[in-house]
Order: C-alpha cells, then structure tokens, then sequence
C-alpha cells in the first residue's frame, strides 16, 4: 500500500519524493513557513510504503520509519535593561528581565521570566549585558546566553533578600525563592483574590482585577471572604466608574458564585498545584468535602493522597500543609459561613469502563467539546487514565484540528490516534 496515495484519497496532502530531496524540501519549507495560515514547530519525514515500515519496524523509543525535523528557534539580539521581581499569589518570586524592545518571529519582546535564581546563575545574567533572545517552540521568550558582558558589569544579579511588597525577609523553597508572608503581603493578597474571582476560580463576572484592585485601595478587603461580606452598594457608589448597573451586576455575579460546586471551590481557594484535575481526582476518590480533607491533613495522612491516581507526594504534602494552616482555615471557614458549598455527592459510575487500563492525551481544537479537557473528562468517566503529553504509555491521541508537536509524536511512536467524529462514536456506543 502506498502511505501517500492512502492518504490523498483521504482527502491530506503530503509532499513526497526521494531522500536527496529531504534537504531542499527544508529549506523551501522553512520559507514558506511564515506564510502559512497556521504555525508549525517542524517537519516530519515518514518511508511511504507500509510494507516497508512494517520492515523497518521499530527501536525502543521510535519508528525507524520517520524522522521529525524541528525549526531553529528564532533569535535576537538585545540588552538586558533590568530585572523586576514579581510575587505570584503563592508567594513565589519570580524574576523578569525586562529587556530592550526586540523583534522575535513577528512580535516584540520586551519581558522574559527568568524563573529563580539558579537560572540567571548558569547564564551569568548580569544588568546591561547583550543577550541573544528567542521563543522557545516559537511561544515563549527565553533569554539563550550572554554574548558580551556590560562594559561596567555590576556582576551576576541577585535576588533581593526581602520582598519588595511587603518587606518580609524572603526564603528559599526547593529552587525557587518565596515570601513568607502569605496572609498580610499587598501582593499576594492582590494575586489571591484576583484569582479567586477569575474564570479558573470562582467566575465571578463583572468582578474583574480592576474592581479587586478598586476595593483593596478603599480598604474593605483584606482576603477572599471578604467579598461574601461587603455592602457593595454602601462602599461603591459614587465611585468613579461604578454606577447603579455596574454595582448591580457585581452583586448578582457574587450571589451566583454561591452555586458553584465544592470542585470549583477547592481550587480557587488558590492552593499550590490544587487544580482542577487534582479537585476531581480528590472527589472522586470519595474525599468529596471540605471535612474529610482537614481530617485527612490532620492525621498528616499522605498515605491516603498518594493512593489516589495522579496525585504525588510533593502534591500530597502541599495539600496538606495548607489545610493545616491557620489562615487558610479561617478563609475556609468565611467561606462555609458565606454559603459556599463544601461538599458535593460523588455521582456513582454507571456508565461501562470501556477506557479502563488505557493512557488518553489531546491535542488541537474541537467542536463539541470547548474546553477540550470536556473531552478527557468523557474518557476518565469511562475508566481511563489522562495525560498532558504523549509518551510511549499512551494508548490513544485524540486530535481536533490545529494539533501540533503532540501528534508529530505520535505519529513517530505509531500510537492510536483518532479525530473527535470517531471519539464521538466510541462514547455513544
Ligand atoms: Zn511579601
């Protein structure tokens, strides 16, 4: 069978032709790359005949049968202006080169995170050194290393030892460095609530980081509770920019944000590596309420978390020792009072376990299942396991259109891929 012609009548195009052509086809692909409707990270070169393939067979990583190529990163050059610190909701600080503005493959560069300290170490990063700059899988802006060293180089940068929004002498946490002050810094009170309200959290509309900012600057809030408890109307009118529409929308999304599952609750209480994956598995593993996760956290009963498919040990610990923190209880416990759920009936599986003992990933866009995690939830209700990249333990890719990187790897470890249509027709059988 001849893959190529396989694939015409299928409707996709591939270009074909001999080995001594794999160079020049690069080369044209890599100018035409920019004009392209859609990104592509690289190429992919594949033996045409299945007979052949079946022939050549496979290594223990890959099909000896197709090669991939991937793209140089684009690249510039720059200088480094200066580094700021931002401190996240979790406390962790993050530095931030703010560079000379650059053009990288179309868009200009002006900030890039440089991740903690150990990073700039091992580039030597010091303030007013020329840099070379690219995007990395062409997204993310990384620094690649330092071409020339500023003439009067103050030496490699160093992190501040205290935070710069609050003043609390800062700590190392693994490689990164945190400040300590989680319930009373200005920055990680703003981070904390403005996620709370956001889509990942609560959802809560017309409350956008404007209003947050707003009524932390007016003085009456000082954490996450507090929103179930402000008179809005008291406190916001004759507010520049906040009229009787406004306000009364603002009130209505706080209302509505009182229904939300216990899930949704779970995670935009904003916990280190609690999200939405780890809020289903922890339900759906029968610790379905607020209750049975502090009993968990107060027998420091790591066992019982870790026995819970996906979730590790590092997870595991942060759990519990945020659940065991005071203050996070007292925003817990503001909350419950508010009228938030904590707790939520596990729905019994009733559905046929037709995924069991298989590995899921996703790639690309769909049209049934926006976000396209709806989908992996449909495989997981089934019995299957679910991953965020594609390894040789995974049994099947789904892909929409749009699919990147993720499926040129499975199509170079020969692993099971198929589109939404057909994934349609699994669940409804
Ligand atoms: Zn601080």
């Amino acid at each position: 069978v001849d893959a190529g012609k396989a694939l015409e009548t299928a409707g996709l195009r591939a270009a074909s032709g001999s080995w001594e052509r794999i160079g020049s086809f690069i080369h044209e692909q890599t100018e035409r790359r920019d004009s392209l409707a859609y990104e592509i990270d690289g190429l992919v070169a594949k033996v045409d005949s299945i007979a052949y393939r079946d022939v050549l067979g496979y290594t223990g990583h890959h099909p000896r049968w197709a090669l991939a190529y991937k793209f140089e990163s684009p690249q510039a050059i720059t200088t480094l202006l200066e580094i700021d610190i931002q401190v996240g909701r979790t406390g962790r600080v993050t530095p931030v080169a703010r560079v000379k503005p650059a053009q990288v493959a179309g868009s200009t560069i002006s900030n890039i995170t440089l991740h903690n300290q150990e990073y700039i170490n091992a580039l030597e990063l010091g303030i007013g050194d020329v840099v070379e700059i690219s995007r990395r899988g062409d997204v993310i802006p990384a620094v690649e290393r330092v071409i020339e060293k500023a003439e009067e180089s103050p030496g490699v940068w160093r992190m501040p030892s205290h935070c710069p929004s609050c003043d609390t002498p800062l700590v190392e946490r693994g490689a990164h460095t945190f400040c300590p002050n989680g319930q009373h810094c200005p920055a990680q009170i703003l981070g904390r609530i403005e996620f709370f309200v956001s889509k990942g959290g609560m959802d809560i509309e017309s409350f956008g980081p404007s209003t947050v900012a707003d009524l932390l600057n007016l003085g009456v809030i000082e954490d996450i509770q507090d929103i179930y408890c402000i008179d809005y109307d008291r406190v916001l009118s004759g507010q520049p920019g906040y009229g009787p529409k406004k306000i009364a929308l603002i009130k209505e999304g706080v209302e509505k944000s009182k229904d939300r599952p216990f899930r949704q609750v779970l995670v935009a209480l904003g916990i280190a590596e609690l999200g939405k994956k780890g809020a289903d598995m922890l339900i759906s593993n029968g610790l379905n309420s607020i209750d049975k996760l502090f009993d968990v956290a107060e027998r420091n009963d790591v066992e019982t978390l870790v026995s819970i498919d996906q979730i590790g040990e590092k997870s595991a610990r942060l759990y519990i020792d945020a659940l065991n923190d005071r203050d996070v209880r007292n925003r817990i416990e503001g909350l419950r009072l508010a009228g938030l759920s904590m707790e939520e009936e596990v729905e019994e599986s009733t559905v046929k376990q037709m995924f069991a003992g298989q590995t899921w990933c996703i790639t690309g866009t769909f049209e049934h299942f926006k976000p396209r995690d709806l989908a992996l939830r449909e495989v997981e209700k089934r019995g299957g396991k679910t991953t965020g990249s594609v390894t040789r333990n995974t049994t099947v890719l789904l892909a929409g259109p749009g699919a990147g990187s993720k499926l040129t790897k499975a199509q170079e470890l020969g692993i099971r891929i198929i589109d939404e249509a057909a994934f349609l027709r699994m669940l409804s059988e």
